[in-house]
């Protein structure tokens, strides 16, 4: 009697045997008794249609019956038919025993089952940024067994991240964020492939790295990559899985998904530079990216199978503090530049330049002050008033000596508190805030003006550190 070979997988539907004797003429009436005298491997086999799955492919000995007469192809009593499941790249997709194993409750479930969890297995998502939102994201996606993970980040790990960026630990402080991230998934599963992008996402790189995976998670903080990652996603055909986090609230949704909305299509242009605070200036709820990353992580997986209703067409608005969820409907902009029905953007552009920032590390402003230099006229006596423009409760963290609080919300109403005859250094936690302190001061008919460069930080790394950088 022919001889059918069963592959690991799937012999947990045929009692466990790794071989099963069964006579016919054909290959097709051979699998068609083996399944029917094992029903659940039937599925597993063969499509609705009872088409055999893509999947699987057969061989008689050691030829594949596509090269022979496919399910018609004549079967000898000596002859071994195998069953190996295979992806299209040639690579083997089965599970072993240990990702069964591992995998179970993924498993036992029919919305994922053996084929939605070798989907899993043979999908390629990639993760902007690896901080708040990329940390529940690597870690989940790789437990689900999200079989080839990319990361793009060009960020080391600092104290300031360890409050919400959960794969990265202490003893991780100064290494590289893909280090860290990719030790902590690889931990998790080592099943997985994690790439290692580390660079900046550019208009130039975009495209080449995107190119390779199936879903794009978005967890940037910064408008020009938001938009970055949108267009590339759009111009791609990718879906974009978009999260974003502020304080106490967060939004998600899918972008660029066949017949939805982008990003352009909800915001079509940036805000002016400054108006929106990012988490570093105005801070964000520790706990928040976790939730909203989970978000993220779960309609990639979604997607992935091909399960329940993709969060598409929908910006779901979560705020922490009332515990709410919000839904609102969004649109596809017919006259949206780049998803629109007559597309004006079709390559990537200079996105720095859209949103109207420079990038970081711009240089010294003729208005600047190095924090040496401030202690410096300090100790000497010189007279000046030293202005911090910071909020009270950042006031309560740590100070400069012999500075004067005016937040910088106030300086309009309270700058009649301030003499021009006098010398006037402001200063904040970073620099940023006290340059638009200086820019209003000098609007204000002020002369004698200056930013502390780097401010409080500035201030403990050069000049005192028993100054709590924060
Ligand atoms: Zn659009």
């Amino acid at each position: 009697m022919p001889k059918i070979l069963i592959p690991t997988p799937l012999r947990q539907y045929v009692e466990k045997q790794d071989s099963v004797e069964i006579d016919g003429a054909t290959v097709g009436e051979l699998l068609d008794k083996l399944s029917g005298a094992y029903p659940d491997l039937r599925r597993h086999l063969f499509s609705d249609e009872g088409k055999l799955r893509s999947f699987v492919n057969i061989y008689v000995n050691d030829e594949d019956i596509r090269y022979l007469g496919r399910e018609a192809t004549a079967v000898q009593p000596a002859d071994t038919i195998s069953i190996v499941p295979s992806v299209a790249g040639g690579a083997s997709a089965a599970l072993s025993h240990e990702e069964i194993l591992r995998y179970s409750r993924h498993l036992i479930m029919p919305e994922v089952g053996m084929d939605g969890q070798l989907k899993l297995k043979q999908a390629k998502v990639l993760l902007i940024g690896a901080g708040g939102l990329g940390s529940p994201l690597a870690l989940y996606l790789a437990a689900a067994g999200v079989g080839r993970i990319g990361l793009v980040d060009f960020d080391v790990v600092d104290v300031t991240n360890l409050q919400r960026q959960i794969i990265h630990g202490t003893s991780d402080v100064g290494r590289k964020k893909l280090d860290s991230a990719a030790e902590a998934m690889l931990e998790i599963n080592p099943n997985i492939q994690v790439d290692r992008h580390e660079t900046a996402l550019s208009s130039e790189n975009a495209l080449h790295i995107l190119r390779d995976y199936d879903v794009i998670v978005d967890g940037t903080d910064n408008f020009p990559t938001r938009y970055l990652v949108n267009d590339a996603c759009v111009l791609l055909g990718k879906p974009n899985v978009y999260g974003s986090i502020f304080r106490f609230e967060g939004q998600a949704t899918v972008f660029a998904y066949p017949g939805g909305p982008c990003y352009r299509c909800l915001y079509a242009e940036p805000p002016p530079p400054g108006l929106v605070p990012s988490c570093a200036e105005g801070g964000v709820l520790g706990i928040l990216p976790g939730l909203i990353g989970t978000v993220q992580a779960t309609e990639t997986v979604k997607l992935i199978l091909g399960i329940g209703q993709p969060l598409v067409g929908r910006l779901l608005l979560y705020d922490a503090l009332s515990m709410r969820i919000r839904e609102l409907k969004l649109r596809r902009d017919p006259e949206c530049p780049v998803c629109g029905d007559h597309p004006t953007i079709r390559e990537l552009i200079d996105y720095h330049q859209f949103c109207g920032v420079t990038p970081e590390e711009a240089g010294p402003t003729e208005w600047d002050i190095e924090a040496p230099d401030v202690k410096t006229r300090m100790d000497r006596g010189d007279r000046f008033v030293l202005v911090d423009v910071r909020e009270p409760h950042e006031y309560q963290i740590c100070r400069l000596p012999n500075s004067r609080l005016i937040p910088l919300g106030d300086l309009p109403k309270r700058v009649n508190e301030l003499d021009t005859a006098e010398e006037i250094i402001a200063h904040c936690r970073s620099g940023v805030r006290s340059a638009k302190a200086i820019d209003f001061l000098r609007k204000a008919g002020f002369r004698k003006l200056r930013n502390l460069r780097g401010g409080i930080l500035a201030w403990s790394d050069k000049v005192d550190p028993r100054v709590p950088k924060y």
